[in-house]
């Protein structure tokens, strides 16, 4: 039996009242009239697939039908943490080179991760 902690709840429930809902933490561009086509791109369909930590929204379905996110291990599939939509991880993953020049193209759009 696999059961997942929902922070608005405040217990853990059966796994099958949640849905994932795809990768946590994207900021919507402040000016997407100022983006480029790739970069607006970028913002819709891209997503980041990661092999270990991946922070991701999820939603208790079957239950308050709030959003929260998750931290998950993607080779273990192990859950981590989970806390609510504004409240930062408190478990992280070292960046890799793509991700950094990544962060740094955003602090020059000024879009903050
Ligand atoms: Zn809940």
């Amino acid at each position: 039996m696999f059961q997942i902690y929902c922070p608005h709840c405040e217990e853990l429930r059966e796994e099958e009242e949640f849905h994932p809902k795809g990768q946590a933490h994207i900021v919507r561009p402040a000016e997407p009239e100022a983006c480029s086509d790739e970069e607006w791109g970028d913002y819709l369909f891209f997503r980041d697939n990661p092999r270990g930590i991946h922070h991701e929204m999820w939603v208790h379905a079957v239950g308050c039908r709030k959003f929260f996110n998750v931290t998950r291990h993607t080779v273990s599939y192990a859950i981590l943490e989970t806390y609510k939509i504004g409240e930062q991880p408190s478990v992280t993953a070292e960046p890799s080179a793509s991700e950094a020049a990544a962060s740094t193209a955003d602090v020059r759009q000024g879009v903050r991760a």
